[in-house]
């Protein structure tokens, strides 16, 4: 067997030779053990280099049948179960396939759209070239000529101008659904918010900005959802997410989903102790909500949940996945403490 590279060139090449990009299922698998096995830290470096050299080894076996998908989905299960926090992880790989699928879908939709669009159009010249022939046939002089045709032509940019804005609002929409988590709508997604650390992680190198991040992890969340059920947890989420981007917005903080049921807010706006401060607002936030589920058969009256947060400051030389350790550190000590707490990072 020829060694395989985990380089994304490779991927690439990989995605496109056989098609994967066609099939959520696939490049949900791809996503999962390039990104999130990479990401998370739970398991070993020698853990994580297994099971993608493991996997990418299936994968340039160009066999996409059902059978192999099971297959590579059983090795993923078996990897995921030798591990301790199997059911987050579980979380992480639905969540990816989701949010891949959806963003196919409204590929395929917009892909679909454009094929009839391009039909459409065709047909609309045609008609417009045939109105200004008869325009030509039957004009009594020239300026009758010019006039006619300035009317067919006035009426067709309009025609071609609305569904030129209809497209805006499509790409938009696609934008949309590439950047933010599909059930936290108002949240960005975990990739926008990888690329935005390292955008901002170079602002901080080239302008020496203000850089603050906030991670923010529900207190004993577990527990909500093995009470009232996984429903009623995503409504838990979703009222966190409302508050946290509401809160996040008056201070031009960029609000994320980091993964189940840690956010995160990234903010060039304030110092340390106002970022504290402003964490500080949305603890209590969370203190005095309630959240009333509107899910079948849910009957166990209002909820309330607190949060913990861990912030940090971007330092000299930091890059940004150093922001993300101190900021996770400080989440960890506010756990450790007791939880429902505000811990900002210190350097030792
Ligand atoms: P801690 O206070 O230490 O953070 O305890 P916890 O129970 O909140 O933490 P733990 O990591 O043990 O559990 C997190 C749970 O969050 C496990 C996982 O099933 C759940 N979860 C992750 N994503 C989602 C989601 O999208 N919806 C729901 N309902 N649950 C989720
Ligand atoms: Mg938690
Ligand atoms: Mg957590």
């Amino acid at each position: 067997m020829t060694p395989c590279s985990n380089n994304s060139d490779m991927l690439r090449k990989l995605l496109k030779q056989f098609g994967i990009e066609d099939d959520p299922r696939w490049l949900a698998i791809v996503l999962f053990v390039r990104n999130l096995v990479r990401d998370l830290s739970v398991f070993t470096s020698k853990d994580k280099a297994d099971i993608q050299q493991d996997i990418f080894c299936e994968l340039s076996a160009k066999d996409f049948s059902e059978e192999r998908y099971d297959n590579v989905i059983s090795k993923l299960d078996a990897f995921v179960t030798r591990n301790t926090q199997t059911a987050e992880l579980q979380n992480e790989l639905d969540a990816e396939k989701r949010s891949t699928e959806a963003l196919l879908d409204e590929m395929h939709e917009t892909i679909e759209a454009l094929r009839h669009s391009g039909d459409r159009q065709e047909d609309k010249l045609q008609e417009a070239q045939k109105s200004t022939e008869n325009a030509i046939h039957q004009a009594k002089d020239r300026d009758d000529i010019v006039a006619k045709v300035r009317e067919q032509f006035s009426s067709l940019v309009a025609e071609l101008r609305e569904e030129a804005s209809e497209w805006e609002a499509r790409a938009k929409r696609l934008e949309h659904t590439a950047m933010f988590d599909p059930l936290l709508t108002e949240l960005h997604n975990r990739r926008a918010l990888d690329a935005r650390l390292v955008e901002t992680a170079e602002r901080f190198r080239r302008e020496a900005t203000q850089v603050t991040l906030m991670m923010i992890d529900v207190d004993h969340f577990k527990p909500i959802n093995d009470t009232h059920g996984h429903q009623v947890g995503d409504e838990v989420l979703k009222k966190l997410a409302s508050i946290v981007s509401s809160q996040a917005i008056l201070f031009d903080g960029f609000s994320a989903r980091y993964g189940g049921e840690e956010l995160a807010v990234l903010t060039e706006a304030l110092t340390l102790n106002e970022a504290v401060f402003k964490a500080e607002v949305i603890k209590r936030d969370v203190e005095q909500a309630r959240v009333i589920p509107h899910v079948k058969d849910y009957d166990g009256g209002e909820l309330s949940f607190t949060v913990s947060i861990g912030v940090a400051a971007m330092a000299e030389g930091w890059q940004a996945s150093d922001l993300v350790r101190a900021a996770d550190k400080a989440l960890y000590q506010a756990k450790e403490n007791g939880r429902n707490l505000v811990i900002y990072y210190e350097e030792e």
